[in-house]
């Protein structure tokens, strides 16, 4: 656990895939082969964004509020903190049962395994905004968002891009068998919160983090503002950022991917990385890469 893996340079343009410009619509010529949605398997995934509608029957308790609400932030910290962060970047140090955990609380988003989310997420960086990119909005943008998931292409985990974690059994088992955590999760809504605490405290919230983690993704690299000159279409944006726990400060975060931190500047709010902080005094989070100062100091001054 000592070597700080390269996800990639961070920089699209050096893998000899090609940038394409950025369009709004899906361009049938950059689309790679056998890049379908499959109509069938996706039924499943649209019928769930409505059953938060049984609200109307179950009512809304506040206990399941709370839920949704906890929930959601818990959940976005183990995605953005543990998946992307660490499984993803290795921007910091954890033993082994703590991986172990922050893993499981990933799965309980429904957003398939650590290994699976992560190898994905480096293939991006390494192929950012080329015809490469698995999810780049020069595609489109709702392919961008969430097409490139129900696509059977990508249901596959790269273990060879993930090599580092494929090691450890528990959580190449975990990757295999990620419903556990997400069942875990629901189990638990309904036996605290009750039909509405499944409701709302768990479908909800895990519909709402879906499409907030998604954002970045697809708008994170439409809009905002670009305080470095990359290769690729990343943007910095407040908005996704306090939505996210602090991902929004994408462009920063594409400059210098090998960092904890994605907002670079003390105003840039990131609250993933105050978390990461504060397990650092506690002793759990250890070795936080840092953001060179002569890398932040290239950003453009802000008119
Ligand atoms: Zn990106
Ligand atoms: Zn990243």
């Amino acid at each position: 656990m000592s070597v700080i893996v390269d996800p990639g340079s961070g920089v699209a343009g050096d893998n000899g895939a090609t940038p394409v410009a950025l369009s709004t619509s899906r361009d049938p010529s950059t689309w790679a082969p056998n890049e379908h949605i499959n109509k069938r398997s996706s039924i499943p995934f649209i019928l769930l964004h409505f059953l938060p509608l049984l609200a109307f029957v179950t009512g809304v308790t506040w206990t399941a509020v709370w839920l949704a609400v906890g929930l959601y932030f818990l959940r976005m910290l183990a995605i953005t903190g543990g998946y992307h962060r660490y499984f993803s970047h290795r921007s910091y140090r954890l033993k082994r049962v703590p991986q172990f955990l922050l893993a499981f609380i990933g799965t309980t988003a429904a957003q398939k395994g650590p290994l699976w989310w992560a190898a994905h997420h480096r293939a991006h960086h390494k192929y950012a905004d080329t015809e490469r990119d698995i999810h780049s909005p020069i595609r489109g943008f709702w392919w961008s968002h969430v097409g490139w998931i129900l696509c059977d292409k990508y249901n596959k985990t790269d273990s060879d891009a993930i090599k580092d974690f494929t090691k450890y059994p528990e959580l190449v088992w975990l990757d295999k068998h990620d419903w556990v955590g997400t069942w875990t999760a629901g189990v638990l809504c309904f036996l605290i919160g009750g039909w509405s605490g499944l409701v709302i405290g768990f479908f909800l919230s895990t519909i709402v983090l879906w499409h907030a983690t998604f954002t970045v993704n697809s708008l994170a690299h439409v809009f905002g503002r670009r305080a470095y000159d990359t290769p690729d279409t990343s943007r910095n944006s407040l908005l996704v950022a306090l939505i996210t726990s602090g991902e929004g400060w994408h462009n920063n975060h594409h400059r210098y991917p090998w960092a904890a931190r994605q907002g670079f500047r003390w105003y840039q709010i990131d609250v993933t990385y105050y978390v990461l902080r504060l397990f650092g005094l506690l002793g759990v989070v250890r070795d936080i890469r840092p953001v060179p100062a002569t890398v932040r100091d290239e950003a453009r001054p802000q008119r």
